[in-house]
């Protein structure tokens, strides 16, 4: 067997010459069995859309310096591999590319031999296309940090390269940076979330620093803003943080949402933001993860507007002064808003690459003493007073704040 494959192996070698000599005899023949459309045709079936399939059977490094716009990649060496899983129908119009027309000549006679009825080779390949001055479109590609930063993201094939793209672009808006706002902001910065925005005016006290796990002792009195802004910078210089140093009131929450946000983590300690972040968020379609805390005990749920439920559809208005829990009675394990504020950074992540079931419509319960997770599914309430049917409440309320001094959790 290794003599005779070593045998076969030398005899190859002596015809090498041959084998080139033949390889334009074998592209004249195999361009003769194929048809061929000149890129004006295409450019032409570009601009009219028929349902032609541009495809590109370069090599990574050609696709990535530009491309022809809509174009399939599939690279020649794993054309028969890909193509089915790319191109199911096999009636549709292919037109195959490569850079000069002659790859996608040999490209073209394949995907006819796997029964695809309508192919045609680009002659003159994406040179002629980029000579004729027609339209390219150029990938993005990570840079080679960015590919080092986030390689643990690009392993997973639900993140990848696309999905690492969707999180650079993604821009999070925290409610607070505060127990929730800190490991959530901190998980989302290390996940290169792209644009932060935080809302806070608050300083950063020598109380918090038991769970703010954003700020440190040297920040004391500094605004909490600034404070997380230069952590989360410093872990990832791909996050650009946008401080808001304000309480959010009726007055800005429209200028604060504006801005453009994708997701909400509302990291709020009380109920008079709640309720402005809530119907904020409905009017303007964005889905919020909430979550909340209170001594050992945890809370995270997803409102997605009109979707599923939002925070009236389970707490219509907020309690009377009388009912609110005591101000008094405050206090919360220090690890408790680490646990509630991850589980809310994992929900906007899957939010943003939209993978995996989101906790829209449940809500999960957390005891930091049992070390327990429950779940309870809610629903949307068609007699909400702001995402229901009938709407009863179509303007800002800003609710009185219960305590002199809050106590933040
Ligand atoms: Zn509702």
């Amino acid at each position: 067997m290794g003599l005779t494959s070593r045998a076969s192996n030398l005899a190859a070698k002596a015809i090498v010459p041959k084998v080139m000599a033949t390889y334009r005899e074998l592209l004249a023949q195999t361009r003769r069995e194929i048809d061929e459309i000149s890129t004006l045709e295409a450019h032409e079936r570009l601009e009219a859309p028929d349902g032609t399939v541009f495809v590109d059977v370069r090599e990574p490094d050609e696709w990535e310096e530009g491309h022809i716009p809509g174009a399939i990649y599939t690279g020649r060496g794993r054309l028969e591999q890909r193509i089915e899983g790319l191109v199911p129908d096999k009636s549709r119009p292919l037109v195959v590319y490569c850079s000069a027309g002659n790859r996608s000549v040999f490209a073209s006679k394949t995907l006819e031999e796997l029964g695809y009825l309508n192919v045609v080779s680009l002659a003159g390949g994406f040179s002629d296309w980029k000579r004729n001055g027609y339209e390219i479109t150029i990938p993005r590609a990570l840079s080679p940090d960015q590919r080092a930063r986030y390689s643990r993201h690009l392993l997973i094939p639900e993140v990848g390269e696309e999905g690492q793209q969707r999180l650079l672009d993604a821009r999070v808006l925290l409610v607070g940076a505060g127990g929730l706002g800190s490991p959530a902001s901190l998980y989302l910065a290390a996940a290169g979330v792209g644009t932060l925005g935080i809302v806070d005016a608050d300083v950063v006290d020598e109380s918090n620093l038991q769970r703010q796990i954003v700020h440190s002792t040297e920040r004391l009195g500094e605004p909490k803003v600034a404070s997380a802004k230069r952590t989360l910078e410093a872990l990832n210089p791909d996050v650009n943080v946008v401080p808001f140093e304000e309480r959010l009131t009726s007055e800005n929450v429209d200028r604060i949402l504006g801005e453009g946000w994708d997701v909400i983590v509302d990291g709020a300690d009380n109920f008079p933001t709640r309720y402005l972040v809530n119907d904020a968020s409905v009017w303007s379609g964005i889905p919020v993860v909430h979550g909340s805390i209170f001594r050992f005990e945890g809370q995270v749920t997803v409102f997605k507007p009109h979707q599923g439920p939002c925070y009236r559809c389970l707490f219509p208005q907020p309690p009377p002064p009388e009912l609110a829990p005591s101000c008094a009675e405050g206090g919360v394990l220090g690890v408790l808003p680490g646990i509630v504020g991850s589980l809310q950074a994992n929900e906007a992540l899957k939010l943003i690459l939209d993978r995996g079931d989101s906790l829209a419509g449940r809500l999960l319960l957390f005891d930091a003493l049992g070390t327990t997770l429950d779940e309870v599914s809610v629903r949307r309430n068609p007699d909400c007073p702001v995402c229901g049917d009938n709407p009863t409440i179509t303007e800002y309320i800003d609710y009185i704040e219960f305590c002199s001094t809050p106590v933040e959790l």
